[in-house]
């Protein structure tokens, strides 16, 4: 097999191989990612997640893309924890709106011990509906962790922002290695992990380059990979940073795609100043997870919708989420999963 089409799934990456990727001629650099992408995806299912802040500003870390943190006036109308129960109603809604995944995030630097008896009845709830429950509260200890993971939380999110070389430009108050060593913790205990970056920050190319290869050589590719595209805030130090060139975020969704085959990678914050034709090529690029708002996927008429209008336009559907299932069904989406791979098999024979 022509090496540039091998899937494998690797943790040696060096800077060079990645650079190399990066450098590929756009198309050359499409195919190869939408290539792989079909090998360990349905090329037109989208994972639809919806995000709920259950705690909302004054957080005392310093991220300077971030309207959320204590050390700028960006004019955020801040929220204490909210109470489990308005979560749960939340959590109800987004189900019945179609989202498979609910995520619940806190603007701390790390979860104190009074809120996490609260945290945990959150996640608890929130399983009970089925739903796939994702946290972000900040850095965790290991005890922590293991709570999270008792209580049915299945992602964590932690993200790593940008290459260890570029960090402390953006943030002062928490190091590269407090993020690596909880998203250790977070695999110790079992759960999933969802990491990854912003880009548009002012970094240079090798800064993208090494968040890149930093996150595909964890010990475990984190299931979800969230690429961001910068959201500039006034009041926040990167208000008037350059704009980023569609492409290059493009290519870095391609890249990530290359080098974590199997991670859902996810088009994330950023994504409602992307035009339709700008998600669509990331979509090409093997983006496959999405934030979903205040949306209806299931609306009676889901037309009216502008994200709903742009998976009818590229004839994408939203991916389930298996825990919605019983047994029975189960190996049953089991099974159709494995017969249209079987089905999709040709399309690499032909290119290869
Ligand atoms: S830790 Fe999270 S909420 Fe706090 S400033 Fe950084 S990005 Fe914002």
């Amino acid at each position: 097999m022509n090496a540039q089409l091998d899937p494998q799934i690797r943790h040696d990456w060096n800077e060079q191989e990645v650079q190399a990727l990066f450098d590929l001629p756009f198309n050359d650099l499409l195919f190869r990612a939408q290539s792989i992408h079909r090998t360990y995806f349905d090329p037109n299912e989208v994972q639809v997640s919806t995000l709920l802040s259950i705690k909302t500003g004054a957080c005392p870390e310093d991220c300077k893309y971030c309207p959320q943190s204590a050390h700028y006036n960006t004019g955020l109308e801040k929220q204490r924890l909210m109470e489990v129960e308005a979560v749960l109603n939340k959590a109800k809604e987004a189900k019945a709106k179609g989202s498979t995944r609910f995520c619940m995030g806190a603007a701390w630097k790390n979860p104190n011990k009074r809120d996490m008896p609260y945290v945990l009845e959150m996640v608890k709830g929130v399983k009970a509906m089925g739903l796939e429950t994702c946290m972000t509260l900040g850095m965790l200890n290991e005890e922590q962790a293991g709570e999270l993971a008792e209580a049915g939380l299945d992602y964590y999110n932690h993200n790593l922002d940008t290459s260890p070389d570029y960090y402390d430009q953006i943030i002062t108050t928490r190091t590269y290695s407090d993020r690596l060593d909880t998203l250790q913790h977070v695999r110790d205990s079992g759960m999933k992990i969802c990491s990854g970056g912003i880009i548009g920050m002012g970094e240079r190319k090798k800064d993208r380059i090494g968040l890149l290869a930093q996150l595909a050589n964890l010990p475990v590719h984190p299931e979800s990979v969230p690429i961001n595209m910068l959201v500039k805030v006034k009041g926040t130090p990167l208000e008037d940073v350059e704009d980023l060139d569609p492409i290059d975020f493009v290519r870095c969704i391609a890249v990530a795609r290359i080098l974590m085959p199997k991670s859902h990678v996810r088009l994330s914050a950023g994504r409602e100043d992307m035009s339709d034709e700008m998600q669509a090529m990331c979509f090409m690029a093997g983006a496959n997870s999405i934030f979903y708002g205040e949306c209806l996927l299931t609306t009676p008429n889901p037309e009216a919708h502008k994200d709903m209008q742009l998976f009818k336009r590229l004839g994408l559907r939203p991916e389930q989420a298996i825990v919605d299932h019983n047994d029975d069904e189960q190996a049953e989406v089991l099974s159709k999963q494995v017969q249209k791979n079987d089905q999709n098999q040709p399309f690499y024979d032909a290119s290869v």
